[in-house]
């Protein structure tokens, strides 16, 4: 027997508990904490999440070369350290200046700003600082008494090879990701502050990802082109050290021909080939 709790629930139960996860995707903490009566909820539908399918932003952290090294969830944390859902998600895009920002609720942070963690640690700045010793303000200067450090700098590398400074948190429409080549959710469920989901393995690190549940180029043709001194240098090792573990029997059997290993290019190198 595996250790742990198994709850078991009846039909009935089981259904309230899918009720209410959906309630909470749907509004998110837009009840503040008290739940909407039943007439509160359907006004909220009907005014708020019915807008959303128009309305969808995709959030993405990305670098010099345009790869979604990270796509934002609801759950992840802004430089200000207010989780993505606790910002203002629920935007008219007809209406909003450009560039998109999303402003947070909670404090002065005037729009979504990713920063990484070093595993499970927040980033300390050259001032020896971490990152919540800084304002969430633009110029992120640090609060320390008696630190005079007047902006956040760090020398960390992300994991596409890059330094932190040269990625930005980009807030796009569905069509400008799609123009720009980046895959968009097949379904826009009305859900709260989806940020860059597109399926189930969108909050990986762009290195991780391989997720073809979303819609939108590259093709197949476009994922199977050699590799060259440009590509990631995942791709790079992967090339030379060739690939035994997948050949044309294997993907009779497994069924898992659309995966093989060269899919990671969907997300490491789609913007630099874009462009040649
Ligand atoms: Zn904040
Ligand atoms: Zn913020
Ligand atoms: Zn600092
Ligand atoms: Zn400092
Ligand atoms: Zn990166």
């Amino acid at each position: 027997m595996e250790p742990g709790v198994h709850l078991k629930l009846d039909g009935s139960a089981q259904s309230s508990v899918d009720a209410y996860l959906e309630y909470r995707r749907i509004v998110g903490d837009d009840d503040n904490g008290v739940l909407f009566t039943p007439d509160q909820y359907e006004e909220y539908k009907k005014n708020i999440a019915s807008k959303r399918q128009e309305n969808r932003v995709y959030v993405s952290w990305t670098n010099s070369k345009g790869m979604d090294c990270k796509l934002i969830g609801p759950e992840t944390k802004c430089f200000c350290q207010h989780r993505y859902r606790e910002h203002k998600t629920d935007i008219d895009i007809k209406t909003a200046a450009r560039p998109l920002t999303i402003p947070c609720k909670k404090c002065n942070c005037s729009s979504y700003n990713y920063i990484p963690l070093n595993g499970s640690q927040p980033l300390r700045c050259h001032c020896k600082h971490t990152v919540d010793d800084h304002s969430p303000a633009a110029n992120h200067e640090c609060s320390r008494p008696a630190c005079n450090c007047r902006a956040f700098r760090t020398s960390f590398n992300c994991g596409c090879g890059e330094v932190v400074a040269s990625h930005h948190t980009l807030i796009e429409t569905k069509e400008e990701r799609f123009d720009r080549g980046h895959p968009v959710a097949r379904n826009e469920p009305a859900y709260a502050a989806m940020g860059g989901i597109t399926g189930f393995s969108s909050l990986l690190d762009g290195y991780l990802r391989l997720d073809d549940s979303g819609i939108g180029p590259p093709s197949r043709e476009f994922l199977e082109q050699p590799t060259t001194s440009t590509d990631h240098p995942f791709l790079r090792a992967f090339d030379r050290h060739g690939n035994p573990a997948i050949t044309d029997s294997d993907r009779s059997q497994t069924g898992r021909s659309r995966r093989s290993p060269v899919q990671k290019k969907t997300s490491s190198n789609s913007r630099s080939h874009m462009h040649k």
